[in-house]
């Protein structure tokens, strides 16, 4: 029946990775006694090695769960080793190594906290173990050192206390040369099982005590246990023990330790017969006890894990409509949603929208160049003026408005158009990555999202200089001459009335605004005819600074320059700032308002060679060629590399240097798909779970007779 406690020793740890809770919990032999009973030695003993960490300074600091799985001997070469699932080391075939780990593990936990609760996984596969979990505990502390908290006895016993519960078997070790009236082992197992129906009791160094005396204490007279005593010499005395130092070092043990005890146990036969001693007996004991106990637990285990399986299984339905996934499928719907949605993004830069963007920025700069060049300039009125029945004749004209033109055309065309078109669009292709790298899933996903925002930029960062000279090198030609075609002309001349409708409106809606806050039309006129009268006083005041400066008549300019013309009592400052920019929203819409009536005169639509009387016209067909060329270089030199580029990388530097690990880590970084994820592995552990209890409940039909009918 061994088969039964290694199953169930096998599902003992699959449970144990579901949760913790005491209802899904198989029996284990919980090794309990106070320091220096002799509890690592018997533990050695029945491994066989020496593989407990030792020391004066409490080196066990967290119960160690000790699985002992039996290996086949295969043709004598029996490997023996040690793995620590959680640590991912390997099999460890060097005990000495073990026991480092150990100690290490055990000396990681802080002084201020003296002992954890977290237990270290340890198991052992080996051909002369038994299927065994053992779990070792902190030794109880007779007298505390002065070193050590008065708090860490009283932590060491509720951490016993909270392993010796049922189901658990309770191994507690006393030594024989201690009177077990005072084994703190006994005092803990008689709380919680007065009969001793589940507790063992091993009494070690039986070797220091007259054989009668140990005998005595094995009967069990005194402090009966149901289950029994078993006496063992696990470690030789004083003086052999320096004779068993000298020899070589044993590969296993468990020989040396069975050759001692046969020799002390046999050499008192008569005190022993009857008695359970040596460490091979006590290894079968807590085989059987642990087969038996695992049985009797076997059907409320299986009942327990029935009803975890019905919920969990109701759950997945309930929340997912029993729709699994897997780590890997949430990766890879995560990027191939990601180049999607790239590429649904793409559609926003299109040659003809990247062309749009352009040109809004370049009718900025065309607005700044009138503003700069024209709208500020006392002969404009020229321009206008140019009718029929003009004064002014083109010819004296001509010379001066040429220069105006070839100098406005130089500053649109000079302005950098290379560097900021390829910055805009740059920025609008940044936007749109860290729109996407801010919102779901990724903002789940920091490191990926970090990743994909630096990879782009580097794309970006990589292409900008190439494509902004590129830029700047087509647009060179108009840099020198700008030929316009008729058909030009006239697409010029609508665009530019349209611009400057847009421009109206936008004057005509801030006047209305400072209207609104100045309290009404009347009270803005007023405001502007004082800011008006105040403006002239302010020029008045300044010629006659300029006049006083130069007779030197120095009291004269100090009287004149301390008085204030504004009288702050009779509006309030901000009313006064508003006012005056109301005066200059109205010069901008007188200005306007005479260049659309040029723009709409016959000699503005008559065609291209009016060009110098209708700056703004040719400006505007300016803005539209640099719009057209730079688009097209950027889209050969910035966005075709980039979009070729952006899904390239996200396989390269996102996918594939995941591994398992990464992707699993990654997948739970998304709390959705962690839940999902959680709920799924525990109902498929369950099933599992559920699948081998099965077969084992019908494996113990088969062999067990039928119940007798009475
Ligand atoms: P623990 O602190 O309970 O783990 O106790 P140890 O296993 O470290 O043993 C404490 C001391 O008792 C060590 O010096 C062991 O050599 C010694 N010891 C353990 N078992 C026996 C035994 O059966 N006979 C003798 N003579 N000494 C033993």
């Amino acid at each position: 029946l061994m088969h039964l406690t290694r199953k169930l020793i096998e599902i003992r740890s699959i449970l144990l990775s579901i949760d913790q809770s005491d209802s899904l919990k198989l029996p284990s032999i919980v090794v309990i006694g106070s320091q220096s009973s002799g509890k690592s030695s018997v533990l050695e003993a029945i491994v066989g090695h020496e593989f407990l960490p030792k020391g004066n300074n409490m080196v066990t600091r967290r119960p160690i769960e000790l699985t002992l799985i039996h290996t086949p001997a295969t043709d004598g070469n029996a490997a023996e080793y040690g793995e620590f699932p959680a640590l991912g080391l390997g099999k460890i075939t060097d005990f000495k190594q073990i026991q480092k780990t150990l100690l290490d593990l055990n000396l990681a936990v802080p002084a201020s906290e003296c002992v954890s609760d977290k237990p270290i996984d340890l198991r052992i596969y080996s051909p002369h173990v038994p299927d065994l979990t053992l779990i070792d505990l902190p030794g109880y502390i007779q007298i505390s050192s002065l070193d050590q908290p008065e708090t860490l006895k009283d932590k060491i016993v509720s951490l016993c206390d909270r392993y010796i519960r049922e189901p658990n078997i309770i191994l507690a070790v006393c030594a024989a040369d201690v009177d077990l009236a005072n084994s703190p082992a006994l005092k803990a197992s008689r709380k919680v099982d007065p009969l001793g129906l589940r507790t063992i009791g091993v009494v070690t160094k039986m070797d220091l005590v007259p054989p009668e005396v140990g005998a005595s204490v094995l009967e069990g007279n005194r402090y009966p246990l149901h289950l029994g005593y078993v006496g063992v010499v696990c470690k030789p005395s004083g003086s052999d023990a320096r004779k068993a130092k000298a020899g070589s070092e044993h590969p296993n043990m468990s020989g040396a330790v069975l050759r001692r005890e046969e020799a002390y146990f046999g050499s008192h036969r008569e005190h022993f017969a009857s008695l359970m001693v040596g460490t091979d007996t006590l290894r079968r004991r807590l085989m059987n006890v642990l087969e038996s106990s695992m049985a009797g637990s076997l059907h409320s285990i299986t009942n327990a894990v029935q009803l975890e399986l019905e919920e969990a299984t109701y759950q997945f339905k309930v929340q997912y409509n029993d729709r699994g996934i897997t780590a890997e499928s949430y990766v890879a719907e995560t990027m191939d949603a990601l180049k999607a949605r790239f590429k649904d993004s793409t559609a926003h830069f299109t040659k003809p929208q990247i062309r749009a963007k352009l040109k809004v920025m370049l009718e900025d700069k065309v607005m700044n160049v009138l503003e700069q060049l024209y709208w500020s300039d006392k002969r404009i009125g020229e321009l206008a003026s140019l009718g029929a029945d003009s004064k002014v004749r083109p010819e004296d004209l001509d010379p001066y408005w040429r220069y105006k033109l070839d100098a406005a055309s130089s500053l649109l065309t000079k302005s950098g158009v290379g560097r900021d078109s390829t910055h805009l669009v740059a920025d609008g292709l940044r936007a749109l990555i860290d729109s996407i790298a801010l919102g779901e899933p990724f903002n789940h996903h920091p490191v990926a999202a970090d990743r994909i925002v630096e990879f782009s930029h580097a794309i970006l960062r990589e292409r900008l200089g190439v494509t902004s000279d590129q830029v700047e090198n087509c647009i060179k030609p108009y840099k020198y001459e700008v030929e316009v075609d008729e058909r030009e002309w006239q697409l010029g001349r609508e665009k530019a009335l349209a611009l400057f409708e847009r421009e109206a409106k936008m004057c005509l809606d801030k006047l209305a605004e400072i209207k609104q806050r100045v309290g009404g039309n009347r009270r803005l006129t007023s405001l502007m005819t004082y800011v008006k009268s105040l403006e002239e006083q302010e020029r008045e005041r300044a010629a006659k600074r300029l006049a006083a400066a130069r007779t030197g008549t120095a009291e004269e300019v100090a009287e004149e320059s301390g008085a204030s013309a504004h009288d702050p009592y009779r509006y309030p400052p901000a009313q006064v700032l508003d006012a005056r920019h109301a005066i200059l929203y109205n010069d901008r819409l007188a200005i306007l308002k005479l260049r659309t009536a040029a723009l709409q005169s016959k000699r503005c639509r008559a065609g291209p060679e009016s060009d110098k009387f209708c700056p703004e016209i040719f400006l505007n067909v300016v803005a539209d060629k640099l719009a057209y060329t730079s688009a097209m270089f950027i889209n050969i030199e910035l966005l075709d590399h980039f979009f070729y580029q952006f899904p390239r990388e996200i396989d390269s530097r996102l996918m594939y240097e995941l591994d398992r690990s990464e992707i699993a880590r990654f997948a739970r970084e998304n709390p959705e798909i962690r839940q999902h994820l959680d709920l799924q592995e525990r109902k498929e552990k369950l099933e599992e779970v559920m699948k081998q209890l099965q077969s084992l409940v019908n494996l113990r039909k088969d062999t067990q007779p039928p119940p007798r009918r009475q």
